[in-house]
């Protein structure tokens, strides 16, 4: 079975090529060359020597020991306001994933998927109302920031600064992936992105939160909460059926403990439905004590779920119960909607035209 390079981390590099023949010095070269070009004609690198030159045509290609991932561009689009990219990136076996660019101004953020589709079923969310296709590889989440990366130098931008797993998938549900990708993007060797520049999103899956605790991960955690009632929770975010409210606080409670880090919780303001008062009383007990920041968005409408994004005095007033309550929060911006920026929407407006 063929293994893409961007699969691999440096150490694994370097050790494929050692087991080869080849020096350790080889191994950063060609290291380079992954993080940097992708796949463009090894033979022809001016900077490989001999033995990683022949290694590289001996060994890397179509129906080689290894491949690079190279996602093809199939969309592009951009909000009009100028700041916000979306890419739906095609990958080898035909499946497309969206990658989003925030902002160019030395303080931009990709948003990367980690699997095509996604198995948690939100009821407000695109990529859930499509169902679960497959989990991807840790080099092809590598490969959507590195695609990122290309548009910021195209741009002569500064580099990328924040990385955020909020794409289409959860990437609790594809632990080891991520992990992977993650220790790959915050090599100082490569991309080098600061761990705490990173943020793991989770609808809430109990047992990769507690590995992540259990593991000390330098990480950002970010938990998509929608509600602090069992029952109402359970009806916008069906994975907490199997992941009951009180075990994902629990579970939560445990992390902060371990890791002494704060946990971000993501609310989607839906009019009608978790924006009163009352809702903002219920999270405020829910929370407290735990060093907790939340984060209220207002929702993006999608095609399959009728509600709809609360007022911006409904935000206002629910954080105005947050700050009584002594639970710091932030009304973040829908950024990009005319680009279709919540996750999955590209997509599905895709296959919809297709
Ligand atoms: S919000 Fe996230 S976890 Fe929920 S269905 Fe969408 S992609 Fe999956």
């Amino acid at each position: 079975m063929p293994t893409s390079l961007h699969d691999l981390t440096y150490p694994a590099i370097e050790r494929a090529l050692v087991a080869d023949g080849l020096r350790p010095a080889h191994a950063r070269t060609l290291w380079n060359a992954v993080q940097r070009e992708g796949a463009l004609a090894l033979a022809e690198r001016t900077e490989f020597l001999p033995p990683l030159t022949r290694w590289s045509a001996e060994h890397v290609g179509e129906s080689a020991r290894f491949f690079f991932d190279e996602p093809a561009l199939t969309a592009d689009t951009a909000s009009s306001d100028g700041l916000t990219r979306k890419f739906l990136l095609r990958l080898a076996d035909g499946q497309t994933v969206e990658t989003v660019l925030m902002g160019y101004t030395g303080r931009s953020t990709a948003c990367v998927s980690t699997q095509a589709g996604c198995a948690m079923g939100c009821v407000f969310c695109a990529t859930g109302q499509m169902g679960f296709v497959r989990h991807l590889r840790a080099g092809e989440i590598v490969a959507q920031v590195l695609h990122v990366q290309r548009e910021l130098r195209a741009r002569r931008a500064a580099g990328l600064r924040n990385l955020v797993l909020m794409g289409m998938g959860e990437p609790l549900h594809n632990y080891d992936a991520v992990l992977t990708a993650l220790e790959i993007l915050t090599d100082d060797r490569g991309v080098a992105l600061a761990p705490s520049r990173v943020t793991i999103s989770t609808v809430g899956v109990v047992p990769g939160i507690l590995r992540l605790a259990e593991e000390k991960r330098a990480f950002n955690l970010a938990v998509s909460l929608h509600s602090a009632d069992a029952a109402e929770r359970a009806a916008l975010v069906p994975a907490s059926r199997r992941w009951p409210l009180d075990e994902l606080i629990a579970a939560c409670r445990e992390y902060g403990a371990k890791t002494g880090r704060r946990i971000f919780f993501e609310w989607t303001l839906i009019a009608g439905a978790n924006d009163s008062p009352r809702h903002a009383e219920q999270v405020a007990a829910l929370l407290a004590g735990m060093h907790a920041h939340v984060n209220l968005i207002p929702l993006n409408p999608t095609n399959g779920f009728a509600g709809t994004a609360s007022a911006g005095a409904a935000a206002r007033e629910f954080q105005r119960v947050l700050r009584e309550r002594g639970l710091p929060s932030t009304v973040r911006q829908r950024r990009g909607i005319d680009v279709a920026a919540g996750c999955g929407q590209l997509r599905a407006e895709k296959a919809r035209a297709a």
